[in-house]
């Protein structure tokens, strides 16, 4: 019956809301070409979306993300990326596994406390989807590590709990000029923005000076909260690779899940910022200014 239909968007009635295919990717999809039998199959629900297409799935395929801390946040991240089909994941995070960090980082398992982390991430990872491969840094982010593993990285993902790493990271991006998903939370309440270097803001534009009473281990975490904007970030950094969907530049995304409430601000770049702000003459920068309420 679709075969007859090759080319045509039809109506399914039979699925719930009256569901739309594009037929023309699904005769394309049967190629599959660059990707096994075994990873066709696995992607076959995602590749249902609509403008979600074969050579999107092999762009993630062919993609290596950073993924800075596979804590709540950036754990939840680097699983969604890797369930999604990404080519290759650099996990950093320092420490062992301590039985505070079960209500939220969902690649530990309690019966590896003590244990380092990022090798459990690694071990969770491959488990699931063993076509990913995974790269592990049982260490802080220092300028040098990010220099290095920017150099083969095509995204990053911004998920650790103080200052120093995430502007470490944005730094390095900027200066290298690598995509970077910004994402942070503190109790119900959190914010999402991605920085295109020298196109759009970064952390530094907004945040230029540290809060100097953040305890990077003080604030409060619930697990389904971290995990909401971990699967953002794995969202965003999803759509900057593949050029699938919008991602979240010069907006930041901020919600307060107490009240279900999301809203998306207006960013901008800041001229004189010290990171991104003597980038190349055709820049564009907008006037500096704090997030505003975006239309
Ligand atoms: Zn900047």
């Amino acid at each position: 019956m679709l075969m007859q239909m090759r080319g045509k968007r039809v109506c399914v009635p039979r699925m719930p809301g009256c569901f739309i295919l594009d037929l023309r990717r699904v005769i394309i999809r049967k190629s599959g070409d660059g990707l096994s039998s075994r990873e066709l199959e696995r992607y076959r629900r995602q590749l249902m979306l609509a403008g979600f297409t074969l050579e999107h799935q092999k762009m993630l395929k062919d993609s290596t993300v950073l993924v800075a801390g596979v804590g709540g946040v950036g754990g939840t991240a680097a699983l969604y990326l890797a369930v999604a089909g990404i080519g290759k994941l650099d996990l950093v995070h320092a420490g062992r596994l301590t039985p505070s960090n079960m209500n939220r980082q969902i690649l530990m398992r309690s019966s590896r406390i003590g244990e380092s982390r990022v090798a459990q991430a690694k071990n969770a990872i491959e488990a699931i989807n063993p076509d990913v491969a995974v790269e592990i840094h049982d260490e802080r982010l220092t300028p040098v590590l990010a220099d290095t593993l920017l150099s083969g990285a095509d995204a990053a993902l911004s998920g650790r709990p103080n200052f120093h790493e995430r502007r470490v990271l944005n730094e390095c991006c900027v200066r290298k000029e690598i995509p970077m998903v910004e994402g942070a939370m503190n109790a119900m309440e959190g914010y999402l923005f991605t920085v295109i270097p020298f196109k759009t803001p970064c952390l530094n534009c907004l945040y230029p000076e540290d809060n100097p009473e953040w305890e990077e281990l003080g604030f409060p975490v619930l697990g389904a909260v971290s995990g909401v904007l971990g699967c953002l970030m794995a969202l965003e950094a999803i759509k900057v690779l593949t050029g699938f969907g919008k991602p979240m530049t010069s907006r930041m995304l901020v919600f307060d899940l107490q009240g279900m409430d999301f809203r998306k601000l207006k960013i901008s770049r800041d001229r004189d910022c010290p990171v991104c702000g003597h980038g190349r003459p055709e820049d564009s920068a907008s006037p500096p200014g704090r997030p505003s309420l975006a239309k």
